[in-house]
């Protein structure tokens, strides 16, 4: 099998063209055809017939397949992917004022097994190649361009899909290099998020691979003991050495991490709670998402009424750390965080 032309990032792509004596600017053709124009034929602009040539024979050019597409009336937008091993995997697009943004998955299932997250209950497969997640932005930019034409404005990217991103680092290094490549979708660094669970051998890896990238941890609960249930490498990669790994990571002057907190009802959204989260992250450069557990088929946490979820954000007022409660959205198509599962999805209309 070729290897595929969208695993190579654009200095890859530079060294094949000078091992090969291609002609120089054929780099920066292909980006743009491919990337910017996002065109799935083959290039024919600026390259020359032996470059043509060239990555015709030694490259393939095909993207995972859009096997299913569910729209919410919201109108947020869910993919199922197919792969080339015919396994599968969900990426949602989150509208806002006519423009989107893009949650990627990373891998096929996911190992951290948290015990509130859909994606957790249907195991580990395997992480995907750069080509599979460079794919699903590139799939689900044409599905706009042809389905809501005039709208095909992705400007955010999140890794919030299936997997713990930072347990599949190069490919998504690698993916965000290609994001971010000023020949091709040329997306500004702070737009792109990487959500972790807490995994620190990636985050140590933060600083020198993806530096500028923002940073999203999956926090969820103040107590060691309790992050233990919901988050089992909480055990391997205790929260308090997160935070402090999460602390070394340089900042832009304007940039913060982003604190997740999915409240559970009875579980982890008392007045107690809040303060020691409070606590926890007071003097940090943070944002607090509160998002309200999303139930799933099988699942037996509850998310808390309202008004129990405003005190809960009156405490953290307190604090003056910025905290948002984030809405579900694409929830009655399963696609909001934690409903994602490309093996057990019931049939939906
Ligand atoms: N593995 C990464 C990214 C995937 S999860 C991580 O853990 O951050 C993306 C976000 O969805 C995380 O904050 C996760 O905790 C949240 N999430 C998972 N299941 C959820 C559920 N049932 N309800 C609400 N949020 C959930």
């Amino acid at each position: 099998m070729k290897p595929s032309f969208y695993d190579l990032n654009y200095s890859d792509l530079e060294t094949l063209v000078n091992q090969n004596n291609l002609n120089h600017s054929a780099a920066s053709a292909l980006f743009n055809w491919h990337y910017k124009k996002k065109e799935n034929r083959p290039c024919v602009d600026k390259l020359s017939k032996a470059a043509m040539a060239f990555f015709n024979d030694h490259f393939d050019f095909s993207l995972p397949e859009i096997d299913t597409v569910h729209e919410s009336s919201d109108r947020t937008v869910k993919f199922l992917f197919k792969l080339k091993d015919h396994h599968k995997v969900e990426t949602v697009l989150i509208p806002f004022h006519n423009k989107y943004s893009i949650c990627l998955s990373s891998q096929v299932g996911c190992a951290m097994n948290c015990s509130f997250c859909f994606t957790g209950k249907q195991g580990f497969t395997r992480n995907l190649t750069t080509s599979e997640i460079v794919g699903q932005f590139i799939q689900a930019w044409r599905w706009l361009a042809a389905n809501r034409p005039g709208e095909e404005r992705i400007l955010n990217i999140v890794f919030m899909g299936q997997g713990e991103p930072l347990h599949n680092f190069d490919a998504v290094k690698k993916a965000c290099e290609i994001f971010l490549s000023k020949h091709g979708t040329s997306v500004g660094i702070q737009k792109i998020t990487i959500s972790t669970a807490g995994y620190i051998p990636g985050l140590e890896r933060w600083s020198e691979e993806i530096p500028g990238v923002n940073l999203a941890l999956s926090l969820h609960s103040p107590f060691e003991e309790k992050r233990n249930e919901l988050i089992p490498i909480n055990k391997k990669y205790p929260l308090d050495q997160v935070l402090a790994t999460i602390d070394k990571i340089p900042l832009n002057k304007k940039q913060f991490v982003t604190y997740e907190y999915i409240l559970i009802k009875d579980f982890n959204d008392t007045a107690e709670d809040a303060e020691k989260l409070g606590a926890l992250l007071v003097g940090k450069s943070a944002y607090i998402n509160l998002i309200p557990f999303n139930a799933f088929p099988g699942s037996h946490y509850k998310s808390p009424a309202l008004d129990k979820i405003e005190k809960f954000k009156g405490v953290l007022d307190t604090f003056k750390i910025p905290t948002l409660i984030r809405t579900a959205k694409g929830d009655d198509v399963l696609a909001a965080c934690g409903q994602l599962n490309s093996k057990n999805a019931p049939n939906l209309p």
